[in-house]
């Protein structure tokens, strides 16, 4: 099929929308995509220190590729990544390192084992059937990283490349745990003015259907993984990802119509809540709605803290 906008040969097509576009015109149409929602969602202001969460995937990647590009216009902004090495075996974080150094960004990595004494496949090496534990605990424990790490060196945002696949499986999950406080705290633009302690987390793909990004990647080139965690295929995400998936199949523009829901949820939790100040976590000060945080519950849980 031809590209509806200037008649070259399609590279993608859009079957929510019946558009089939080139591959320049993809590219042009998928980062308008992605600028406007930072501008409408003011994500980046001009005195930003941006660190973005790279873990060498498509998402993160094409998130650093897209934030460089603006950043790059902005003289007083900042940008630098941050890698977090959890230490699960085969996984390969040259490719982020590789790609900072040739777009000239500033690149750190930190492993589990240094930050917390442990690896994921140490702690969860005999239990790796159970994925759903696997999953809740390592992204806890990444968040928890990334944010402390973040604060403590200047960032003023921590970018992550959820897209919006993710956010729609992460609102579906919060449902389906019956925790809908939870939900107040999806969206673009995620602690803004929270709390002192809480570097503010900006999601600049979140209107980008996943295999949209994918596309994106290949389109441009861009270097990274395509292996899947080990841990990842018995989670509940995963399962709930198939079902979301198949939606989309039979009914084309599913996973939009859910994004606009979620967002219209998120604005009500948050209006709900609105006042009341987080706390901060009796045991290592990280701000949190609870008494202890949820690091700290897990780090107990794996009896990783005496
Ligand atoms: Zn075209
Ligand atoms: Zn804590």
């Amino acid at each position: 099929m031809k590209c509806g906008l200037c008649g070259r040969n399609g590279f993608f097509y859009l079957r929510y929308s019946g558009h089939h576009l080139c591959k320049k015109h993809f590219i042009q149409m998928f980062e308008k995509r992605v600028k406007k929602g930072i501008r409408q969602n003011r994500l980046i202001d001009s005195e930003d220190h941006v660190l973005v969460g790279l873990s060498g995937g498509k998402d993160s990647m094409s998130a650093l590729k897209i934030l460089n590009d603006i950043t790059c216009k902005i003289p007083s902004a900042r940008l630098s990544a941050l890698t977090v090495d959890e230490g699960i075996g085969g996984r390969n974080l040259e490719k982020a390192r590789q790609y900072c150094e040739s777009i000239g960004v500033e690149h750190h990595t930190v492993c589990f084992r240094d930050y917390y004494g442990f690896d994921i496949d140490g702690v969860l090496g005999k239990r790796k059937a159970d994925g759903v534990l696997a999953c809740s605990i390592c992204g806890v424990l990444k968040r928890n990283l990334m944010n402390e790490w973040a604060g403590r060196h200047g960032a003023t945002k921590v970018a992550t490349g959820h897209n919006l696949d993710d956010e729609i499986q992460s609102a579906f999950m919060n449902i389906m745990r019956g925790d809908l406080p939870r939900l107040g705290r999806l969206g673009a633009l995620v602690g803004s003015g929270a709390h002192e302690g809480f570097v503010p987390r900006i999601k600049i793909l979140r209107e980008c259907p996943e295999d949209e990004v994918r596309q994106y990647a290949r389109a441009l080139g861009l270097p990274h993984t395509n292996k899947c965690c080990p841990y990842a295929k018995t989670s509940l995400r995963t399962t709930v990802k198939e079902m979301l998936d198949g939606l989309e199949g039979s009914h084309p523009g599913s996973k939009y119509q859910m994004l606009r829901s979620v967002d219209s949820l998120c604005a009500i939790m948050r209006e709900r809540h609105v006042g009341q100040a987080p706390g901060v976590c009796g045991r290592c000060g990280a701000p949190t709605a609870n008494r202890v945080c949820k690091a700290c519950l897990i780090l107990e849980r794996l009896k990783v803290v005496p």
